[in-house]
């Protein structure tokens, strides 16, 4: 197999053919520039000699539970591990989330990762010139998914971005709205709508699927799941990926009325999610102790960033998710500074509403501690904090 590998690459091909990819590009998709992800992973892989703090994607800052590492193992020394596809529909999964969630299995529908489940909602419901309504700033990813369908995206923007108004919202709703996205708590104000207002959408929008997008439940703790039982219009997307610390593998869920479901089904692709991820969920899932205990160390931690920050006077935001903001005279600056201490966090400074601010999330109370020494320092360093400043 080598040889003919390097056989093709010998070859001196020239392109003969009149074919423009940019031409052929889907109308839809022509206009998106490509997703220009940055993640610090590989510059952390290059510089081994220091500890990293990677606090730029929310992810969790520890391994999952040792049972997901036991179960894998075990699973990956079973004779049929790789080659067989992927149970379908991920059945075991859906029956522990049945119980997790408090819903039944025919509400359920597993995916790789929560966008997937994003990029399949879209998929099924949105047709070009469909508008879709959203608080902004956002998850960006999930707009993306909806503009490739043609969607039309209706910003609304809360006279507090980091404080949900319900009116407003309402306000931008249309007949002619086909969806209505919504982070809750939302990334990266975290703005929240309690179950009241998400109700009060729900029937404003009885023409809508209105998505609402979990990806940090557990840390909040409130969610709108049950309203899946009593509007056939709600979906509720959740991930493995933030604090199940299980982001690598690529697995999520929405939750919707089994008649959604059925749709969804039209197009899901029954073998996609694969089988290390069901059988790390389903582990992660029997170990809720230990999430539990992870939950309360990111709680802590954003707690110690508060008093830091009430202590020092910086401009500072807590969120019902992982994450927390700060605003600082010379965010660039900052952030390349903190990179060098091995703190890596999101600039979110080039948001007209999130001038000046950065985000990070947090994980144990230890690391919150270690974070926030680097922090101080290049706080002071960067001339954001001044030595008259230490009360
Ligand atoms: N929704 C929100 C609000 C997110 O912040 C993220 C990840 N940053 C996702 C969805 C995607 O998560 P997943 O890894 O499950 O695809």
């Amino acid at each position: 197999m080598t040889a003919k590998i390097k056989d093709r690459t010998n070859m001196n091909l020239k392109v003969i053919t009149t074919f423009n990819p940019a031409d052929n590009v889907s109308e839809y998709v022509r206009n998106i520039a490509p997703y220009d992800a940055v993640s610090s992973l590989t510059k952390i892989m290059s510089r081994t000699q220091i500890t990293h703090y990677k606090l730029d994607w929310n992810e969790a800052t520890v391994p999952p539970s040792p049972k997901v590492k036991e179960s894998l193992l075990e699973y990956l020394s079973s004779s049929n591990g790789l080659n067989w596809y992927p149970p379908l529909f991920s059945p075991d999964l859906r029956e522990k989330l049945s119980h997790y969630v408090g819903l039944t299995t025919d509400n359920v529908v597993v995916t790789n990762g929560s966008d997937d489940s994003l990029e399949l909602l879209m998929k099924t419901f949105l047709d070009p010139g469909d508008r879709v309504v959203t608080p902004y700033p956002t998850y960006a990813h999930a707009l993306l998914f909806a503009r490739s369908r043609g969607a039309n995206i209706v910003k609304v923007v809360y006279p507090d971005v980091f404080k949900a108004d319900v009116d407003k919202l309402i306000a931008s709703i249309t007949p002619r709205t086909k969806m209505v996205y919504l982070v809750n708590p939302n990334n990266p104000t975290g703005a929240f709508l309690n179950r009241k207002d998400v109700e009060r959408v729900l029937q404003h929008a009885p023409n809508a699927i209105v998505v609402v997008d979990e990806a940090y439940f557990e840390f909040c703790g409130e969610t709108m799941a049950g309203l899946v039982e009593k509007y056939e219009n709600v979906v509720v997307t959740r991930t493995f990926s933030k604090a199940f610390a299980l982001a690598a593998l690529r697995i999520g869920y929405l939750m919707a009325h089994p008649n959604v479901v059925t749709q969804l089904k039209r197009i899901y692709n029954p073998k996609s999610v694969n089988t290390l991820a069901q059988i790390a969920a389903c582990s992660a899932l029997d170990d809720l102790q230990y999430y539990d205990e992870y939950v309360a160390e990111v709680t802590r931690g954003k707690q110690m960033v508060a008093d830091y920050c009430a202590e020092k006077g910086l401009e500072f935001r807590n969120t019902r998710a992982n994450y927390v903001l700060i605003k600082v005279p010379y965010v660039l600056k900052t952030v390349k500074e903190l990179e060098r201490e091995g703190i890596y966090v999101r600039d979110r400074s080039h948001i007209p509403q999130l001038r000046g601010f950065f985000r990070f999330n947090l994980g144990t109370t230890q690391q919150a501690e270690e974070i926030l020494r680097r922090m101080d320092k290049v706080f002071h360093r960067t001339g954001v904090l001044k030595a008259e400043d230490d009360h």
